[in-house]
């Protein structure tokens, strides 16, 4: 049963998918970065990394019917759908406190890491760190001389939310895991993303 949680302005929500289930990220207003997280609900120490995840894609940036990684290297998110242009950046560090600091402010900001922290609370849960975020729909190209520039989020499409639709947690809820005889891990993940896509257009 879909539900819709709205994120406030400057504050962060988490949930518990289940395998095979997925979440759709809607960006309302077209323009704001999503800072993400995804952990090992059995272990917290287990979470959706992003340098693992480069390594795994040898990209920076995944594309549809990627999966994103933990630090032990399974997969945990897949790109189901992207109707966003796509860019979702995987290097940007989640703004703090002491980001803010920097900045200037001399009273409480709110900040992507104690979202984190406050979201999961929610829940009964505390995170043991804060792993480098998947930013979605944040821009930072790369220059060829190995240069960033920091550009924020996307530009808005004409029309429409862009949104993007991440499959579940496809290894973690599992006991064990094993592909069928003969099939490989990306066999398993298509037809995980095949169904999903089946139910996203019988729900919509
Ligand atoms: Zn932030």
């Amino acid at each position: 049963m879909a539900s819709l949680i709205t994120i406030p302005a400057r504050q962060g929500k988490a949930i518990t998918l289940r395998r095979g289930q997925h979440i759709k990220v809607i960006n309302t207003h077209g323009q704001q970065v999503i800072d993400t997280w995804a952990f090992n609900r059995a272990d917290l120490t287990e979470c959706l990394s992003m340098e693992h995840s480069r390594a795994s894609l040898s990209r920076i940036i995944a594309r549809v019917g990627d999966s994103m990684v933990t630090n032990h290297r399974r997969p945990i998110l897949t790109i189901v759908e992207d109707t966003s242009p796509g860019i979702h950046d995987t290097l940007i560090a989640a703004c703090d406190r002491y980001r803010y600091e920097l900045l200037g402010c001399t009273t409480h900001h709110d900040n992507c890491t104690d979202n984190l922290v406050a979201g999961m609370a929610a829940l009964g849960l505390t995170p043991p760190k804060t792993p480098s975020p998947w930013n979605l729909f944040m821009n930072i190209p790369v220059q060829a001389v190995g240069g960033l520039s920091i550009r924020q989020a996307i530009e808005c499409p004409s029309r429409g939310a862009p949104l993007v639709v991440l499959g579940a947690p496809l290894v973690i809820d599992a006991d064990e895991f094993k592909p069928a005889a003969g099939a490989t891990l990306r066999d398993v993940l298509s037809e995980i993303c095949r169904q999903i896509r089946r139910t996203n257009q019988t729900t919509r």
